[in-house]
């Protein structure tokens, strides 16, 4: 049964990789549409003092809140609920879910409207919720057109960027039955006017969070287009679902988490709308949710908090410049992943959040040229964790063809006559190869299909070293 389903999702990603790196109109858009992204993010770079020491900063305090995370969620729990906010524990993906079912059951809710978080992307909240006859409606606009293709977002920031203009305008005028052209602004007031109208019907308002402060008991969330400020003010019950790693110690340190996030994310200096809410409507205060309810999304975060080698995974603020530089990303795009969290940053902590044996082939979605590593702002060694996901998966389960094949290897690398034998070898066969390859008699098929095996040469460096005057 693990057997089957570890062979679905490896050959699952292997077919849509093998689609999306022949689909040229796909990889040429993808590029386009990221050409600008780091032209833009550099610019913004230098209105850094220093942006290697904004780095270090970032990953220094992001290394205090995860490595005291314990203290910090108590202290950030004690403050929401000072302020009469209801704190809840998620263990486990069906946790969270049961406990927002119970709170949107308790309100004698039908709508919610929600802003973007991947973390109900994670537990695959919107599927749940509307198995349970409610109606779900996205609020963000990549995230409300993916929505209405019935499709996970393609991107952990720009959920629909693998789309053009033109099928936008097609789905809205068979979803909504409104697209008077294909101009962005045009599709833009189209999203809105259904949205302003969900606004006002929806009976609970759903976020995610960018930073929890455990100072001052605060969520911070940062967004472009003011939704998730509308998704809060305007329903009487607010829900926040969060990762328990999100947790930041002080209040000051968004002084340096929000423009370094908008720079690395999007190449801007700083997001258009950036709230802190502190808890539900205070008396006298003329806005603001009757009741809200945070949820604090545990799903195997504290296993990879257990693991001292790969616990920086735990850093990630979610700003998406990893997948924008890395050239498997832009290759395969997002869907090919088959997770919520795709590009380097899906590949390390896919495995420990939904398991090695079957999501250890993401591992090797890699071409472990570091440019990942070198894109991410609080700098985790995004490149190397693959390496070591790729050392446990060798490690733990190993299938009898590995295991054979790296006996095999082991003992010729380790013998300089076989190593010499098999050079020869390789040589001398080098015309029957040319002959097999890509045939049913190839053992290399799976390679030699899409690849031009490189000729050996006839001298080798041994050879030359021997023979050199
Ligand atoms: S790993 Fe780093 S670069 Fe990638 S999304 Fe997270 S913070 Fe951004």
């Amino acid at each position: 049964m693990v057997l089957n389903r570890m062979r679905t999702f490896v050959s699952d990603f292997k077919d849509r990789a093998t689609a999306k790196t022949g689909d040229l109109r796909h990889r040429q858009f993808i590029r386009t549409a990221l050409r600008g992204y780091e032209a833009a993010r550099d610019r913004r770079k230098d209105a850094f003092q220093s942006w290697q020491s904004a780095r270090q900063a970032a990953a220094e305090t992001k290394w205090e809140a995860i490595n005291n995370l314990d203290k910090h969620l108590v202290a950030l729990t004690a403050k929401l609920e000072s302020r009469g906010t209801k704190v809840h524990w998620a263990s486990t993906g069906d946790q969270a879910r049961d406990i927002i079912t119970q709170i949107l059951r308790d309100k004698k809710a039908r709508t919610i409207i929600k802003s973007k978080a991947m973390t109900s992307e994670e537990i695959h909240l919107n599927h749940a919720l509307e198995h349970e006859g409610f109606t779900v409606v996205e609020s963000d606009l990549g995230e409300f057109i993916v929505q209405l293709r019935h499709e996970a977002p393609y991107h952990i920031v720009f959920p629909s960027m693998h789309l053009q203009r033109g099928e936008i305008r097609e789905l809205f005028q068979r979803e909504i039955g409104d697209a008077p052209s294909d101009n962005p602004e045009d599709l833009t007031m189209v999203a809105r006017r259904v949205m302003r109208q969900k606004y006002i019907q929806a009976d609970i308002g759903f976020t995610g969070g960018n930073f929890a402060i455990a100072e001052t008991g605060m969520i911070s969330i940062t967004e472009n287009e003011g939704n998730s400020r509308l998704t809060s003010a305007l329903p009487k019950t607010m829900v926040t679902l969060m990762g328990i790693e999100k947790v930041l110690p002080r209040f000051a340190d968004l002084a340096l988490f929000l423009p370094m996030l908008a720079t690395a994310g999007a190449g801007q200096p700083m997001t258009c709308y950036n709230t802190m809410y502190s808890g539900p409507r205070q008396p006298g205060e003329p806005d603001g949710p009757e009741e809200w309810h945070v949820v604090l999304l545990d799903n195997r975060r504290t296993e990879l908090l257990a693991d001292a080698e790969q616990r920086d995974a735990l850093h990630c603020i979610r700003c998406g410049a990893c997948l924008n530089v890395c050239p498997i990303y832009r290759n395969v795009g997002g869907h090919t992943y088959g997770t919520t969290y795709s590009g380097p940053v899906g590949s390390v902590i896919t495995p420990h959040l939904r398991g090695l044996q079957d999501w250890k082939h993401l591992s090797n979605a890699s071409s472990l040229c570091g440019a990942c590593t070198e894109a991410c702002p609080v700098k985790i060694d995004l490149h190397h964790h693959l390496l070591q996901n790729r050392r446990n998966a060798s490690a733990s389960k190993p299938s009898l063809f590995e295991r054979f094949a790296y006996k095999t290897f082991g003992c010729v690398a380790n013998d300089p006559g076989l190593w010499a034998l098999a050079k020869k070898i390789g040589w001398l066969s080098q015309p029957l190869q040319n002959v097999v390859k890509g045939s049913a008699l190839d053992p290399a098929k799976a390679w030699t299909k899409t690849r031009d095996l490189p000729p050996m040469p006839r001298e080798t460096f041994k050879d030359w070293w021997r023979n050199r005057k």
